[in-house]
């Protein structure tokens, strides 16, 4: 579904991803981790349209998109959560997943089956995001993410800020993603959650991939876990 190959992009004449290559399978969730200042936003915006590589292809459904600018990379099916959610403080959240919706070729969302992922969501819809809490947001965040209709979802620290609770609902919302057949990249702090709902994993450092496996391989062999995310 999505390929990078040999991505380098820079930050002005500061190298920031050096030669990144990673893949994303239809259906597939992919966690991508590592420490602060790896490259995983960067790969993130790279993907995007938002930091395009000076080097390397990234092709997303057999498409060449490397230097599509980043609208029309969003009309082709790749949504983002972004980690400051970027709603629109002073909209509610009903005219922020509105202006959110999008067709693609992809499966179309209805507002009304996000009222079945987020059961919370219907009661705040009329009111304006910069009144609501971080895990409201996140459930406007991720709503207006699906309505775009996406193949591929790209989440940037998803957890962040958000009691473990509520944490526990993100990924479980990841997971009913994968099982709607939807691909998920995630670039995710909280290493053993991420772990738990992904498939294969990347480990970044210092703008490089530094190890490539299965994600329960990780999960399950504390010394290799240690030594390459710290947990
Ligand atoms: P974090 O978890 O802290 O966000 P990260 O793995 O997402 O880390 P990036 O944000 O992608 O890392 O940063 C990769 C490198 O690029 C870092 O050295 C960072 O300082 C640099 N960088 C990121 N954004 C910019 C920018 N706007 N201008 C210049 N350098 C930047």
């Amino acid at each position: 579904m999505l390929e990078m190959q040999g991505i380098e992009t820079f930050y002005g004449e500061t190298q920031a991803l050096f030669g990144v290559s990673l893949n994303v399978g239809p259906g597939e969730v992919v966690a991508l981790l590592g420490p602060n200042g790896a490259g995983k936003t960067t790969t993130l915006r790279s993907v995007l349209g938002l930091s395009p590589p000076r080097r390397g292809r990234i092709h997303f459904d057999k498409q060449d998109i490397t230097h599509m600018p980043t609208h029309r990379i969003a009309r082709m099916g790749i949504s983002w959560v972004p980690d400051d959610r970027r709603v629109f403080p002073t909209l509610t959240a009903s005219r922020n997943l509105r202006l959110g919706s999008r067709r693609t070729r992809f499966r179309a969302w209805e507002q009304q089956e996000m009222f079945g992922i987020f059961s919370a969501l219907e009661h705040l819809m009329g009111r304006e995001c910069e009144n609501m809490s971080g895990g409201e947001l996140q459930m406007v965040a991720i709503s207006r993410a699906l309505l775009g209709s996406p193949g591929l979802v790209l989440f940037d620290e998803p957890s962040q800020g958000l009691a473990p609770l509520i944490v526990q609902g993100v990924m479980n919302t990841i997971h009913r993603l994968k099982q709607e057949g939807i691909s998920v990249l995630l670039v995710e702090q909280n290493a053993l959650a991420a772990l738990e709902v992904s498939d294969r994993v990347y480990v970044m450092d210092r703008g490089h991939i530094g190890h490539e496996g299965c994600a329960r391989e990780l999960l399950g062999n504390a010394a290799l876990r240690q030594r390459l995310i710290g947990v």
